[in-house]
């Protein structure tokens, strides 16, 4: 077996695999480690049991489109599913068997249909909501442009490219037009409450909306900085709900399977333990069965804390550097419920919210703040034929007094039970389910403290400060040492930004 290639790749996740396909294309000699016996990393379809098969952690999902089209990713079996099933808040009223459209909230993703259902709750938020949809959309695209620029080493020196990047990043931005932008600049620093109590008067409206806004972070309506995460959200969705369902592990293996064309090699099952280091160069890395394999460049798409603290060590890196690295706030609070039923279970197609107000789901964070798993927690549902899956908010990685080894039956009694509230004869359909705890998230999935997003998605770690404030442009205190993961800026959600921005500063 060959031990030396141009660049590693370490992890499989869809931004390793996107940066992979990219150096392959470019025709550098190309292999991506992967500690799972499968490629996919977050978004990844499979299998607890007979007829159970699931979108394990990501709900679907969309890359972007210049990466689908620069990797040809329709030819290696990635179908994009383009249209947007309805956004829907359920409300707590009679058996789901008679409901109807009124009584949920269904937010269509034609503008025209969503208002329809929006004006049962109130006709001035139905008149209202196709302006939040064009300043959301507008907001989305601002966002957009800011990931595809990468981002100047704030407060070092920067080079002369990456001020280039960053003038057309202006320029972009300017012609997005002078009050959207600052529409856009005003909105990041806001609370998801405020954000939307510009618009809505309706309760329910507002909330299915925060919702969105808090969706994968350990941040309540009320905390600054929802406005941005509500704007991240809607620019990878493409609006408020999934797409893809059922279907998430697609996107991986369409990418995996570019990588191969191209001629790049994955390995599974390799879990890499070190990177050889060598007067402040990689030099190459070692996995957990001891095999050495050297490299000219290496890349790591797992978390920033666990690829830095970790993989390079303290030993190799500046005291500051390593500071900053321990103080990235990772805060996973998310656990996932599947549920494999016999088929006659109700919940309607589309994305599901449970989130009645705004202060319901402000308390379900409150109770993340201080250590314990939300009573009443805020529940994404999707559907896949007879599986359900539940997104569950907020179950912190850290509990008090309490250990995660033993929460899973706690987590899943709550997921159902708050579901029972709208479906009553869910329980008696449910023949099995598999329980996703924060820890989980890390000793299976790789994802330091369970958090989803390599890194939460506040204020202080975004643009030039993401992962950490001087260090925005992928590179490393460590030479020929890149990181293209979740982590980093433009990372955080399902895009591929991360692993196609990093071919940019590569030597
Ligand atoms: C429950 C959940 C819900 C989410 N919901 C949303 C959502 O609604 N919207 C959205 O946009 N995003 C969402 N996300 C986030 C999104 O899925 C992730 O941000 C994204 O998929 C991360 O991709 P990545 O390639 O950067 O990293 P990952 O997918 O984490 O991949 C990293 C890979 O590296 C591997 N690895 C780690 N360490 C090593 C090692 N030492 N050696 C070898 N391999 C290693 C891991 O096994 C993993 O396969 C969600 C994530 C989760 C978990």
């Amino acid at each position: 077996m060959t031990n030396h290639y141009n660049t590693i790749i370490i992890g499989a996740g869809h931004n390793g695999l996107a940066a992979a396909a990219y150096l392959a294309k470019q025709g550098r000699k190309v292999l991506v480690l992967e500690r799972r016996a499968i490629v996919g990393g977050s978004v990844v379809t499979e299998s607890f049991g007979d007829g159970f098969t699931v979108d394990s952690l990501h709900t679907g999902g969309i890359l972007r489109p210049d990466i689908i089209k620069d990797l040809k990713l329709a030819t290696h079996g990635l179908l994009v599913d383009t249209v947007h099933q309805p956004f829907i808040s359920l409300q707590p009223v009679g058996h789901a068997s008679s409901l109807t459209y009124r009584d949920h909230l269904v937010i269509d993703s034609n503008p025209v249909k969503a208002a329809e259902s929006i004006k049962h709750f109130s006709v001035k938020d139905a008149a209202r909501w196709p302006e939040f949809v064009r300043f959301m959309d507008k907001s989305a695209k601002i966002l957009n442009t800011a990931y595809a620029t990468i981002m100047p080493r704030l407060p070092m020196n920067f080079g002369v490219k990456e001020g280039f990047g960053l003038v057309d990043m202006g320029l972009s931005l300017r012609l997005a037009g002078r009050k959207d932008m600052l529409n856009f600049i005003r909105a990041l620093p806001m609370t998801a409450q405020e954000l939307v109590e510009e618009y809505f008067e309706s309760e329910i409206v507002k909330a299915a909306i925060a919702s969105v806004a808090i969706h994968g972070s350990t941040l309540g309506p009320m905390s600054a900085g929802t406005g941005y995460t509500l704007i991240h959200n809607w620019m990878n969705r493409g609006g408020l709900s999934h797409v893809n369902v059922g279907k998430a592990g697609e996107i991986t293996i369409a990418l995996a399977n570019a990588v191969k064309s191209f001629g790049g090699e994955i390995r599974t099952e390799a879990e890499v333990v070190n990177i050889k280091i060598e007067n402040q160069i990689a030099k190459g890395v070692v996995l957990a069965n001891g095999e050495e394999i050297s490299a000219n460049v290496i890349l790591s798409s797992a978390d920033p804390k666990h690829t830095l603290l970790k993989l390079v060590g303290p030993r190799e890196l500046p005291p500051e550097f390593v500071w900053h690295v321990q103080s990235i706030k990772m805060r996973g609070s998310v656990a996932k419920v599947h549920l494999l039923t016999d088929g006659s279970h109700e919940i309607p197609t589309g994305t599901v919210v449970v989130a009645p107000s705004v202060k319901y789901l402000e308390k379900a964070y409150d109770a993340a703040k201080y250590g314990e798993i939300s009573e009443q927690p805020y529940l994404e549902v999707t559907t896949s034929s007879n599986t359900v899956s539940i997104h569950f908010q907020f179950a912190p990685y850290v509990l008090k007094n309490r250990e995660w080894k033993v929460e899973s039956g706690n987590i899943y009694k709550l997921a159902t039970d708050t579901l029972n509230n709208y479906f009553p004869d869910l329980q008696s359909q449910i023949t099995n389910y598999h329980v996703i705890t924060p820890l989980d998230l890390e000793t299976t999935y790789g994802l330091s403290e369970g958090d989803l997003n390599h890194g939460q998605l506040m204020l202080d770690q975004f643009l030039f400060m993401r992962p950490i404030p001087g260090w925005s442009n992928h590179k490393t205190p460590i030479d020929n040492f890149y990181l293209c993961g979740s982590g980093v800026h433009s990372g955080g959600g399902v895009s591929g930004a991360a692993g196609r921005n990093v071919i940019k500063v590569l030597k």
